[in-house]
């Protein structure tokens, strides 16, 4: 990611072209883990994709447990953990990204030593540059999601761009600050992008879909 982010700057120097530093990426790719990053027309997997770019995006988050079976005196136990920004979906238990991740923050798990549900909480120390959720279900895309700190406190992360795939092709929606979303297409518009109708204007469950192509993953920032 890092390194994507030093194409982009060469990009904007006028050092280099946009496709010379996607190959500049590919090169590198390629060099680290020549079988899944192959070079030519050979297809990459987008999952393995998103799990190499965002490989070491950790963030601090606390995980706070409490089984009323095993310890109904004690309070809840806090643990430390990091946490990769990059989630993958591969339940459709929910309907929305919103309410997966709002269930992930809060939810129930089997508790390892009396198999009883017992509750979870997980709360973020700082605010995540970045939260990636690769879809591997069909779930519909939330325009923000809810993410709670420590201190109870909650921010609104905003929905950012949406990459979709089908066919052995990747197109991608891009939302600006301003609520404005661009679509991409590098076969059919080039290095162009092109005006959709404002965020607004989309229902949850067309974000899902473009055309022939279907939501791969959303990614979410402030
Ligand atoms: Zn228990």
């Amino acid at each position: 990611l890092a390194d994507l982010a030093v194409q982009f700057d060469y990009k904007n120097q006028g050092l280099c072209s946009i496709n010379e530093a996607r190959n500049e990426i590919r090169r590198g790719l390629h060099s680290q883990k020549p079988n899944i990053f192959p070079l030519g027309k050979i297809g990459t997997d987008i999952g393995d994709l998103l799990s190499e770019m965002f490989s070491n995006k950790y963030q601090k988050i606390s995980v706070e447990t409490h089984c009323a079976t095993c310890d109904p005196a004690n309070p809840k136990r806090v643990t430390e953990s990091d946490d990769n920004c990059l989630d993958f979906i591969l339940s459709n238990k929910h309907r929305t990204i919103s309410k997966h991740f709002s269930t992930w923050q809060d939810g129930d798990r089997t508790c390892g030593t009396c198999n009883s549900l017992c509750r979870i909480s997980r709360r973020f120390a700082q605010n995540p540059q970045l939260m990636i959720f690769g879809l591997q279900v069909n779930i519909s895309i939330s325009k923000t999601i809810k993410l709670i700190h420590e201190d109870k406190s909650a921010t609104n992360l905003h929905l950012r761009g949406i990459i979709y795939g089908g066919g052995g092709h990747f197109v991608a929606r891009l939302i600006t600050l301003g609520k404005d979303v661009w679509f991409h297409d590098g076969i059919a518009t080039g290095s162009a992008c092109q005006i959709e109708k404002p965020l607004t204007q989309f229902t949850e469950k067309e974000l899902k879909v473009h055309k022939d192509k279907i939501a791969v993953a959303a990614i979410y920032s402030f």
